[in-house]
């Protein structure tokens, strides 16, 4: 056996790691479930011990298994059976720079990435914008997948926000727990379709800054999202 493999089994053997695994792949099957990513799209990172476990490239969530999920360091080292997700660095570099955040989410939904296409900033339409952390959800400038600039740009559009969209590609959320990031991506998504539909049909009026700090404020104590759970 080589040695990344024996050192892979013994990080899989760890309990906790097992259960990350686990949980990193049912949020995946989920995501595919609820159609926010279709194929081998999309991919998720769970904090763990010293690094991160994250989803392996180009395989289809179907054909996953939490032992095809990759153990990396801050570093950039992949341990594993399967190769990291070619978007390993936006993953590590959220994780490395956001302390407070344990989960990265990406998708290819259908209307975060129409809505990428048009490379434009979604405004505070909706109250529930508030969600990702301020006033709007911006949209990363384009960069190649999986290159270092497109960690790059994410990174800055993540700038005191949990969610962003990356520009004819998707969108990315973070979260202090996985399923907090998953339930952004499930509101993002629909704040996108919502937007999208609103275009169609005319400029939708925008909340002001005060109307959303009060929104941010009732927030911290409003079911999941608030500040203590
Ligand atoms: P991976 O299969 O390498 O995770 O790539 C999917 C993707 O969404 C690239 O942006
Ligand atoms: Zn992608």
């Amino acid at each position: 056996m080589t040695d990344s493999k024996k050192y892979y089994q013994k990080i899989m053997t760890n309990p906790t790691q097992s259960i990350l695994s686990e949980q990193l792949l049912k949020t995946c099957q989920t995501l595919a479930k609820l159609g926010l990513n279709k194929g081998t799209s999309g991919n998720a990172s769970i904090r763990a011990e010293d690094g991160f476990l994250i989803t392996p490239s180009g395989i289809a969530v179907d054909k996953m298994l939490p032992a095809d999920m990759v153990w990396m360091d801050f570093s950039g080292k992949a341990i594993g059976l399967r190769q990291p997700s070619s978007e390993w660095r936006f993953h590590l570099d959220i994780l490395k720079n956001k302390p407070e955040v344990n989960a990265v989410v990406h998708t290819h939904s259908m209307f975060a990435t129409t809505l990428s296409t048009l490379r434009l900033d979604i405004p505070a339409f909706h109250y529930m914008i508030a969600l990702a952390g301020g006033d709007s959800i911006r949209c990363a400038p384009y960069a190649l997948f999986g290159s270092q600039q497109l960690s790059d740009h994410a990174l800055l559009a993540l700038q005191n926000r949990k969610a962003c969209l990356l520009a004819n590609h998707g969108m990315i959320t973070v979260g202090e727990t996985l399923e907090k990031a998953f339930y952004i991506t499930q509101e993002v998504e629909t704040l996108c379709e919502q937007y999208l539909r609103a275009l169609q049909v005319g400029q939708p009026y925008i909340l002001s800054h005060q109307e959303m700090i009060d929104v941010q404020e009732k927030f911290k104590g409003y079911g999941v999202w608030a500040s203590n759970k």
